[in-house]
């Protein structure tokens, strides 16, 4: 399968933007090119220039620690963007559709709305895992897309891998595996299958593990022709300086990250079973995320006396296959006994 025929026709035929560092390549000592200021910026670092497009020193030092090559990657302002490119890339607006596998993240009917783009919805099975038969009876030809979240967002479990590669190997639209909380999971990634299927969208974030939900910055990855698709219809500087240089830094700290890894997975077995012995738990979900779904009594109410109390977590209970479920973000080991001692105070009769 050619995924360049996936493309919408405009944008197969669109001549990109083409920037003052496109057409200038290599070094100069006087830039007077691109309308900057040429005397400098009012902060310590240089600002005054623009970032570079395609981000490739960033893309270098990802790439050593992915092992996945510069021409397989693109970057963009969070995940959000590169789900958002998508669709403006390969969707027809009216015409064309996509599919979602709910209860899942929220961003990608947001987005398919925003570019009018129909939204077929397949539920997870009862256990939160794909109905592949339903999922083949739901797409026709004009569907682009089927969104997969794994680890799954909002129910923290990982998707049969044997299931994904079903959907892959059969469906003729590119498959978006959201692996935003990969680096919390057992199950392995799925970017060393990007030689194997064509039709493979691979997205990760510096958002979660990493740290840097402030700093915006979202992973693409898949086959030359559908990266190559993504940087011509990107805005041209999607990625500022401030974040190429302060992510670069932060890839130093990788050894950080890890530790906290390895903290959240082990807090997250810990909170996870403190839930489960509580009366008024119905049952704590299985999680390959930073997070835990816990079904609890009257979590609505829950959810209103923990904000009482100054205890966010994420009120999940109206959502489908989720009644009465609260998603609660692994926080610090004091973060997380402050949580459980407030559930289980307001729970219990008396106490
Ligand atoms: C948090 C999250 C993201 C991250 O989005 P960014 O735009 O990179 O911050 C992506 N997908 C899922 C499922 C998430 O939960």
């Amino acid at each position: 399968m050619d995924v360049r025929e996936l493309q919408r026709e405009n944008i197969k035929t669109l001549k990109p933007y083409s920037t003052a560092r496109d057409e200038f390549k290599g070094q100069a000592s006087v830039y007077l090119d691109a309308n900057e200021n040429s005397f400098g910026s009012p902060l310590p670092a240089d600002y005054n220039r623009y970032p570079d497009p395609l981000q490739l020193d960033l893309k270098d030092a990802i790439s050593k620690i992915k092992g996945v090559p510069i021409e397989n990657m693109f970057l963009g302002n969070g995940s959000d963007e590169a789900i958002d490119l998508l669709f403006r890339a390969f969707c027809n607006p009216g015409k064309d559709n996509v599919i979602i596998l709910p209860p899942t993240y929220g961003m990608y009917e947001v987005s398919a709305n925003i570019n009018d783009i129909e939204v077929r919805k397949v539920n997870l099975t009862a256990d939160f895992q794909l109905d592949l038969e339903k999922i083949a009876e739901t797409i026709d030809s004009n569907t682009k897309m089927i969104f997969i979240c794994s680890p799954n967002n909002p129910t923290g479990n990982s998707l049969n891998r044997s299931d994904i590669e079903t959907i892959l190997a059969n469906f003729k639209g590119l498959v978006v595996i959201d692996e935003a909380y990969i680096n919390f999971a057992r199950q392995k990634t799925f970017i060393q299958e990007l030689t194997e299927y064509a039709n493979l969208v691979v997205l990760q974030t510096f958002s979660k593990a990493w740290g840097l939900a402030a700093l915006r910055l979202g992973m693409a990855f898949s086959s030359t022709h559908v990266i190559d698709i993504l940087n011509k219809v990107k805005p041209p500087y999607n990625i500022n300086q401030a974040t190429q240089d302060l992510a670069l830094a932060a890839l130093e700290n990788i050894q950080q990250v890890n530790e906290w890894i390895k903290i959240t997975v082990s807090e997250r077995d810990r909170l996870g079973n403190a839930l489960g012995r509580m009366e008024a738990v119905r049952k704590v979900y299985p999680s390959d995320a930073n997070f835990i779904l816990a079904q609890i009594d009257n979590a609505h109410d829950i959810y209103n006396q923990l904000v009482d109390q100054g205890i966010i977590v994420r009120d999940r209970s109206k959502v489908v296959l989720c009644d009465d479920c609260l998603r609660i973000t692994v926080g610090t080991v004091e973060e997380n006994n402050h949580l459980l001692t407030a559930i289980e105070q307001l729970t219990t009769p008396n106490a």
